[in-house]
């Protein structure tokens, strides 16, 4: 279980509690293509399509990919947040 006093952990179960997520290659959001990058939901690590320093290429998003979580917040938030893991 997640340490509850967590610095990253900000009141995310209002929307990413037992939700389904995919891994998958970053890509823009298609709803609004002019976002050039995302947050993760936890630790704000940044996603990017570009190349550039610190920034990830891959890791897990909601179905409707306007939510990103890096590799590491799954692997810690996982058990707590109940996540189901959709078949990319
Ligand atoms: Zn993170």
């Amino acid at each position: 279980m997640a340490d509850p006093s967590d610095w990253r952990l900000q009141g995310q179960e209002q929307y990413l509690k037992g939700v389904e997520l995919v891994r998958r290659q970053y890509r823009r959001f298609a709803v609004n293509p002019d976002w050039d990058h995302d947050h993760c939901a936890f630790c704000w690590a940044k996603f990017m399509v570009e190349e550039r320093d610190d920034v990830l290429h891959e890791g897990y998003c909601t179905l409707d990919e306007y939510h990103w979580i890096c590799a590491s917040c799954f692997a810690d938030f996982q058990k707590t947040f109940e996540w189901r893991l959709a078949a990319p």
